[in-house]
């Protein structure tokens, strides 16, 4: 079990009675978790919605989106002693049943290379899941309505004109997507390969790398640069705020760092990019000249 804790965990869904599973990052409001759809307040919490007998909906409306809050005040506060209780949602019963998850995992395996470049030790485990569902078409976006040819608003916010929002759009073709993939595929020679999201992934994760560091650098880039690419597109379609491509890039960047220093140690302070880069080389040239 412990191999497919990532995806066992994206089909938990939890029942609140006493709000012990985490307010942000457990879905249990069952369309996913809320850190997905707004920013995570660390003072905010099941302690400061749950009344005695229901929710504070005016503390809810003022952090999440209103059709959560509408979900949320629909949902009944049974009582406030005994802890939350997980439902596994792929079985009837909502009881964990090895079949059930055999059913689900076997799924995963089918596209087992791409799948398992998402799970890492530095990955943390709630993009990890973003990525699952990502790789299985899971996200809410338009392209469930583009197989029956429908002609879908063009709606898109990551383009100077909007065009229809799928996942090859989302994440590799549209123009923050493609800005953001150059500018760190430029640094260490990964091109751009076109529209198709796999085609980007592929590119990255199949590009030999001479030492670990840098093959590091490769598996999980990918993985943030799509993770920030969904957070900036919800915080545009959910609360209207524009966040520039430069914004994006830093923040990618700090993720890969923060995760590159817990499995290395330490680095000099570093801003940019391509110095980041160029340190790692220089750690290279510095293990094989200790080597000869
Ligand atoms: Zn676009």
């Amino acid at each position: 079990m412990v191999d497919i804790r990532g995806l066992a965990e994206l089909l938990i869904v939890w029942r609140v009675n006493s709000g012990s599973c985490d307010f942000w990052y457990d879905n249990w409001v069952g369309s996913g978790a809320l850190h997905l759809r707004a920013p995570v307040l660390v003072d905010v919490g099941f302690q400061q919605v749950l009344l005695h007998r229901g929710w504070n909906g005016k503390l809810l409306a003022s952090v999440l989106p209103l059709d959560v809050v509408h979900t949320i005040l629909e949902m009944e506060v049974l009582e406030t002693t005994n802890p939350d209780v997980m439902i596994w949602s792929p079985s009837t019963l909502g009881e964990f049943s090895l079949g059930s998850a055999y059913q689900e995992v076997r799924e995963v395996r089918e596209s087992s290379f791409m799948s398992s470049r998402v799970r890492h030790s530095q990955i943390p485990l709630r993009v990890s899941f973003f990525m699952l569902r990502l790789l299985r078409g899971r996200l809410p976006l338009d392209d469930a309505l583009t197989r029956f040819q429908l002609h879908l608003p063009l709606k898109c916010v990551c383009c100077a004109s909007p065009k229809c929002e799928t996942v090859d759009h989302l994440f590799a073709d549209g123009d923050m997507a493609r800005t953001v993939w150059r500018f760190f595929g430029s640094e260490c020679s990964v091109r751009h390969p076109g529209p198709l999201l796999r085609g980007v992934l592929a590119e990255w994760w199949f590009k030999s790398a001479p030492t670990e560091n840098l093959c590091f650098i490769l598996w999980l880039l990918p993985v943030f640069i799509c993770w920030h690419l969904w957070k900036v597109r919800n915080s545009s379609v959910f609360q209207g705020v524009k966040v520039e491509v430069h914004g994006v890039c830093c923040a990618i960047f700090q993720d890969l760092k923060d995760a590159y220093v817990i499995k290395y140690g330490e680095l000099q302070e570093i801003r940019q990019w391509p110095q980041f880069l160029g340190q790692v080389e220089l750690r290279r040239a510095v293990i094989q000249i200790t080597k000869v």
